[in-house]
């Protein structure tokens, strides 16, 4: 089966929690929560703050660069989308703040990965299906 016919899986766009941080993907932006009470950030997103318990989360650009905080180069696609792409790494960058962000990454250079590398966000439009985030080279 050719792989255009399959759909990039993505986030589930109807999530409430998640709507702004796909919002912000449309955007070119990432989105994270952070506490407007103690001014802790936090993700994944969730109906209250790690740290003082309280709902007082808002929404916060946090920077498209980070380190490699641990990766894993993938040679069997986990879903038939990725198969075009192996082998691919998937990538846990460090933003700073406390935030990591998972995400694929398909540069041709993925064999050498390494911890500590800085990486930053690129957007693809998956043909109206919603923006999907991976990491590039910086
Ligand atoms: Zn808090």
């Amino acid at each position: 089966m050719p792989t255009a016919a399959i759909a990039r899986p993505l986030p589930n766009a109807q999530e409430p929690l998640y709507r702004p941080y796909i919002q912000g993907l449309q955007e070119h932006k990432l989105m994270v929560q952070r506490c407007s009470s103690c001014g802790h950030w936090q993700w994944p997103p969730r109906e209250f703050c790690f740290v003082c318990h309280r709902p007082a989360l808002e929404w916060a650009e946090i920077g498209q660069q980070g380190s490699i905080y641990t990766y894993t180069v993938c040679y069997r696609a986990f879903h038939p989308w990725f198969k075009e792409h192996l082998p691919y790494g998937i990538v846990d960058a460090d933003l700073g703040q406390g935030i990591r962000l998972l995400a694929p990454y398909f540069d041709p250079d993925v064999e050498r990965l390494e911890c500590g590398m800085i990486v930053r966000a690129a957007f693809d439009e998956t043909d109206g299906m919603g923006t999907a985030l991976r990491w590039t080279k910086s």
